[in-house]
């Protein structure tokens, strides 16, 4: 079919999983035509809106490149865990107290011969989509605990680590099961291991959420809400589920030194944090000076380039751990 007239605009919208509908438009006669080349168009131009959470997306010169770089992104992906492109870094849980380092952060990092290394704010939304995820959750579940359990037992005080939690693994039915098979598998005790989940993973099949933290919590798993005060309705949340751990958001504690808002917001974050008996994780701390403002303010846990960046487990081994792991 051809499209004839002056100006057309053709959308597609699809309703996906996140909370926003996600619009491709391509437009006659500067896109094509033709209605099936309009369609493909509009339907590239869709997918690209999805991918960066946008509303929508025009077609443009653009659309197509991307759309390539995501397609080879994907099936490098693909064979990524086979091919031991995976590892995990860990970044330093300093106790503000005592100083001490109570635990780390698995963080993944894939490094492809071909594409370096990927940012995993670029490949994990890409792993959610296609489903990979549940492999590569499954990755980092064994490769985290593994390693703590021999630094579990080396460290003289408790310890424990932080996993990063996608919505399509807590919504796996044998999630729970297969976390305390892990857990007995590794001989750590559930209080050793947290779950980070974000608002992306609440918003959607919430009575499957709540079950699955209730139920983790049970065993013993503490539960953290990750990058606190940056969603459309993170209070709601503290209010419909239970969690063990707020992790303030990064971006409250850039601007603490010149920005007087920033700081009102932070204490009250820490506050209700407080009042609600969780313990309360500043993340992305980098200066001394925003150091002694969350110690001031009592909070519990610091994170960040102060502290210790991202390393690998050799790296955070021979820095934090100081007794030989078997
Ligand atoms: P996140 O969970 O908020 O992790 C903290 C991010 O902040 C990490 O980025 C870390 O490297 C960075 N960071 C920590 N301290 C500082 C600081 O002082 N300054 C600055 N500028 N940055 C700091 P990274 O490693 O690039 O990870 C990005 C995101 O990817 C994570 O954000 C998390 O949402 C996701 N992610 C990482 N590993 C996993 C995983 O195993 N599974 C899942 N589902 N998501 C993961
Ligand atoms: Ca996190
Ligand atoms: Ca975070």
């Amino acid at each position: 079919m051809m499209i004839s007239g002056k100006r057309l605009f053709l959308a597609l919208v699809k309703k996906c999983n996140q909370p926003l509908s996600s619009m491709g438009i391509a437009q006659a006669p500067n896109d094509g035509i033709e209605a099936i080349s309009l369609i493909q168009k509009a339907s590239a131009a869709m997918t690209i809106s999805k991918s960066n959470g946008s509303s929508h997306s025009f077609f443009n010169q653009h659309t197509q490149q991307n759309l390539n770089l995501r397609s080879q992104l994907e099936s490098r992906l693909m064979d990524a865990l086979n091919k031991n492109e995976l590892s995990l870094h860990y970044q330093p849980l300093v106790h503000l107290k005592t100083q001490r380092v109570v635990g780390a952060e698995a963080l993944l990092r894939w490094h492809n011969p071909v594409l370096g290394n990927v940012p995993p704010d670029k490949f994990i939304s890409l792993a959610e989509r296609n489903g990979q995820i549940i492999d590569i959750g499954n990755f980092v579940l064994h490769t985290a605990l593994s390693q703590t359990a021999k630094w579990y037992k080396a460290v003289e005080h408790d310890f424990k680590i932080a996993i990063n939690i996608s919505p399509l693994q807590i919504r796996n039915p044998r999630f729970l099961e297969h976390v305390a098979d892990l857990l007995k598998l590794y001989q750590l005790p559930a209080t050793a291991l947290e779950l980070e989940i974000t608002e992306g993973l609440l918003l959607q099949d919430e009575h499957i959420a709540q079950f699955t933290i209730q139920k983790l919590q049970q065993l013993g798993i503490k539960i953290s809400l990750d990058d606190f005060g940056t969603g459309y309705s993170s209070l709601s949340y503290l209010q419909k589920y239970s969690f063990n751990t707020l992790k303030i958001d990064r971006c409250f504690i850039k601007k603490l030194e010149e920005n007087k808002q920033d700081r009102e917001l932070t204490k009250t974050i820490i506050a209700i944090g407080k009042k609600l008996n969780l313990e309360v994780i500043a993340e992305g701390v980098e200066t001394v000076n925003q150091d002694a403002f969350i110690r001031k303010e009592c909070c519990d846990l610091g994170q960040g380039y102060f502290y210790g960046k991202p390393m690998t487990a050799e790296q955070f081994e021979r820095t934090f751990i100081h007794k030989k792991c078997t």
